[in-house]
């Protein structure tokens, strides 16, 4: 087996053989040799429908000819210059011109990057230095929003070398719960920003309550806090203008990244023009990088949008309801014990009695029986993500028979675990 060659030489060379965490399940990972369209294929010539998607970035499937086509092009012409391109504009008007609260744009390199600078800049804006942040949220892995809880409201380290100090700054609160927040806003006056995975993509898949992100946007602006939706994933996932669109909420600041990049590494932060100016060189807020609006990212970025029209959301939902309706039938016919969650082209199997709302319930789920549906599908040659805290994702490419073989084989997995 070459992959589990490749993964025990990967070991002596990379932290735990690969270069970020959850891409390391055992016994070993398989090492992708190409993708195309709705599969990806190993070094071992097996090929998978693909549920991963990069953890989210390709709604057009892998390699997408006119992104490629373009790419090339623009290799051809340099990969990076340290001066600004047109492009960089073109791709910022197609921003604004989908997301609603986006007026202007700082592209940046990677949704850690934009989340860090939307902190940074929610805190100048404000004047105030602490934020709020949902348990089980994930944000990037920077050390604003690396806490978890601890006992009572005082939360910890999410990772040895974060400073005590540092989350000292960070409030956590849990998710679909406003008596939390309104006690969080009580009790302290310093809070500069709230920010929010408006569907948490990182812990699972979990929408909000209803009423529960217009609730986010009310008490935020009484209170003058910066409301920053992760639009990371949501972003260009749930329809045109992202989840703001979708669920019709509009906050100051958004942060994308995924599938703005069509497959290649970037994170923009967007908003009101009265915030975003603050940004360097037009204001103060220090925000810089050499790779920021890459040539390339930003080529991909472009024809990547400028694919997604409201004929595509239509087609993309249509598959994702497709799917989560073929699961749910599986789950009542077979009257198993699990719940499905999801909305959309994104969505998530909890092995799990209770419905999930938050970090807590989400944990309440069964990570063994998770694993061995993993092992399941992986050997049916369907690749969900290694873990019940992702979530899985379709592409354009996925096909009526993808989704049909994967109704097949997810019924025969679950109903025998
Ligand atoms: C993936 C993700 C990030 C981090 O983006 P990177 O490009 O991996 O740094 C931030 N927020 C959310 C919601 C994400 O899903």
């Amino acid at each position: 087996m070459k992959s589990e060659d490749l993964f025990r030489e990967a070991q002596k060379f990379l932290p735990g053989g690969v270069n970020s965490p959850v891409r390391a399940y055992k016994p070993y990972p398989f090492f992708a040799k190409k993708g195309e369209g709705s599969k990806i294929f190993d070094v071992d010539g097996n090929s998978y429908i693909d549920y991963c998607l990069a953890y989210g970035p390709l709604v057009l499937g892998h390699a997408n000819q006119k992104v490629v086509n373009e790419v090339k092009e623009q290799l051809e012409k340099g990969s990076a210059y340290g001066v600004p391109t047109e492009n960089e504009i073109e791709l910022a008007k197609l921003v604004i011109d989908k997301v609603p609260c986006a007026e202007m744009v700082r592209f940046v390199n990677s949704g850690t990057e934009a989340t860090m600078s939307s902190i940074r800049l929610a805190r100048a804006f404000t004047g105030k230095n602490k934020i709020i942040k949902f348990e089980g949220a994930y944000h990037g892995a920077h050390d604003y929003v690396l806490v978890k809880s601890g006992s009572g409201a005082v939360g910890l380290p999410d990772s040895p070398g974060v400073p005590v100090d540092t989350i000292k700054n960070t409030i956590l609160i849990p998710f679909n719960n406003r008596e939390a927040l309104n006690q969080a806003i009580t009790s302290e006056e310093d809070i500069a920003a709230l920010i929010v995975e408006p569907v948490m993509g990182n812990i699972g898949c979990i929408p909000p309550k209803d009423g529960y992100l217009k609730f986010l946007r009310r008490i935020t602006q009484q209170n003058d806090i910066v409301l920053i939706f992760d639009e990371v994933i949501t972003g260009f996932r749930l329809s045109e203008g992202g989840a703001q669109e979708y669920f019709g909420v509009t906050p100051d600041l958004v942060t994308l990244g995924k599938i703005l990049g069509g497959g290649f590494p970037i994170g923009a932060l967007a908003g009101r023009k009265g915030i975003m100016e603050m940004i360097t060189p037009s204001g103060h807020v220090y925000q810089a990088g050499t790779f920021n609006g890459n040539p390339i990212s930003i080529t991909a970025g472009l024809y990547t949008l400028n694919q997604l029209d409201n004929n595509f959301y239509k087609e993309l939902n249509r598959k994702g309801i497709a799917i989560q309706d073929g699961i749910q039938d599986i789950i009542d016919d077979n009257r198993l014990n699990l719940k499905l969650a999801g909305l959309a082209s994104m969505f998530q199997i909890y092995f799990n009695e209770r419905d999930v709302w938050n970090y807590k319930d989400a944990k309440l789920s069964d990570t063994e029986k998770f694993n061995k549906y993993f092992h399941k599908l992986l050997d049916e040659k369907i690749f969900i993500p290694p873990s019940q805290f992702e979530c899985c994702f379709l592409s354009l490419m996925h096909d009526d028979e993808d989704i049909q073989k994967t109704l097949e084989v997810v019924e025969e997995a679950i109903r025998t675990i």
